[in-house]
């Protein structure tokens, strides 16, 4: 009796730790292999591809079962034919509804051509999914958060930049593409690779982009409700950043409007623009109903000097929003001033891109004079955290029965990264 009760405890004992370190393990594999599904050449028609091996090499599947590998002197091609995807490789032939190639090791990198088409090949991390889009190829890139975030560094800021600036662009990047995970679910992935969400054509191999991701991995911004934010991001903000409610319909209490003086020496500073003036009037009075006849109400239409940055043109009836005339004249700002040149007007404006968020060459300018990652972070983004991760997956489950999760987020509300 005595025995058996000690067995049972024992064997209570036993399952309690084997839970507490299976969940232990759990939260740990969660946090190392959280991958991101990219859908990859969104911004063209993929009729075929090869794909090679950069390396590691891959296992070929084909609707979920392996039919062979790829190996580094083969390469695969694959294009849609009778209502599915026809694979050929020198060793392999077979049809699919899917195909996936599974990395062999973490390191494996493959190779992707895109047939008939004038595109640089391109090297991409982790796995690689292909399906049919009716006659054409869809495909989806299943990469490591890390992989992903520094490859789209690459692609959003380039080369060159000063180490604290391409931390601050990895944790933006990263927390970026966790808030909007949810953004292309109905298409069958997360996030897209053009500026829609976040630039991304692939694997970097630039060593100061991977020193900087891999010194601030798994590091994101919260608010103060411990939640992700939307790092919103811009080239310019021309002096003075936005509201985020200036600019969409939805404010949060870390997007609020910043006085930035270190922007304004940089490349996309200033800007002009000239226009006939007969077309600025057409367009004030077809869209806007300004009474372009009466003189004293256009006056600011034509000249004007703004001393901030305004969400309507001053003084003009009715209401003018800047961020409509920025859209609808395609023009880098809605931040500029107006002075009538003989029959032209001539905005003199300031900034480039929607001016929510973070000021990239502002940020870059600060980076050079050695501010840390961390300041300038602070600097744009209001009453945010640095935090870990795991810490985010930790307040999730406590309050998994009372709130959604963070990245759960209303998907549309905001624009892409970039401009
Ligand atoms: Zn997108
Ligand atoms: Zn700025």
């Amino acid at each position: 009796m005595a025995h058996r009760a000690a067995g049972s405890f024992a064997a209570v004992m036993t399952r309690a730790f084997v839970s507490y370190f299976v969940t232990l393990l759990c939260a740990t594999a969660l946090a190392q292999t959280r991958t991101v599904h990219v859908g990859i050449l969104r911004d063209r028609q993929v009729d075929g591809i090869v794909v090679l091996s950069a390396g590691g090499g891959y296992n070929i599947m084909a609707d979920g079962k392996k039919v062979g590998e790829l190996l580094s002197n083969d390469g695969l091609r694959v294009s849609t034919a009778g209502g599915k995807l026809q694979a050929k490789s020198l060793a392999a032939s077979f049809t699919a509804g899917y195909i996936e190639l599974i990395q062999k090791v973490p390191l494996s990198a493959f190779r992707l051509k895109v047939l008939d088409s004038k595109m640089a090949e391109r090297t991409y991390p982790g796995h690689l999914r292909i399906d049919r889009n009716g006659v054409r190829l869809q495909l989806t890139n299943h990469a490591s958060m890390e992989d992903y975030t520094a490859g789209v560094i690459q692609s959003e800021a380039g080369k060159d930049h000063n180490a604290e600036y391409y931390k601050l662009q990895a944790v933006a990047c990263r927390t970026y593409a966790l808030t909007n995970a949810r953004k292309h679910l109905p298409e069958g992935f997360e996030i897209c690779d053009e500026v829609h969400c976040q630039v991304y054509r692939g694997r970097t191999s630039n060593p100061d982009i991977l020193a900087a991701v891999a010194a601030t991995e798994d590091m994101v911004l919260v608010d103060a409700r411990i939640k992700l934010i939307h790092a919103t991001f811009h080239s310019n903000c021309g002096g003075e950043t936005l509201n985020a409610e200036d600019v969409w319909s939805k404010s949060e209490p870390y997007l609020r409007a910043v006085v930035d003086s270190f922007c304004m020496q940089e490349p996309h500073a200033v800007w002009t623009r000239t226009i006939g003036k007969a077309d600025w009037l057409a367009y004030l009075n077809k869209k806007w109903k300004v009474n372009t006849t009466d003189t004293n109400a256009i006056a600011s239409a034509l000249n004007m000097e703004p001393n901030r940055r305004n969400l309507y043109l001053p003084n003009v009836q009715p209401a003018v929003p800047l961020e409509d005339v920025r859209h609808d004249w395609k023009l880098n700002s809605g931040y500029f001033a107006i002075h009538t040149i003989g029959e032209n007007v001539v905005l003199e404006g300031r900034g480039f891109g929607h001016g929510v968020g973070l000021c990239q060459e502002g940020a870059m300018h600060m980076a050079r004079t050695g501010m840390s990652y961390t300041d300038i972070l602070h600097h744009y983004f209001t009453d945010v955290h640095l935090v870990d991760l795991s810490a985010i997956d930790f307040f999730r489950d406590e309050n998994a029965v009372q709130e959604k999760p963070a990245t759960g987020a209303s998907p549309a509300t905001f624009e892409g990264g970039g401009n």
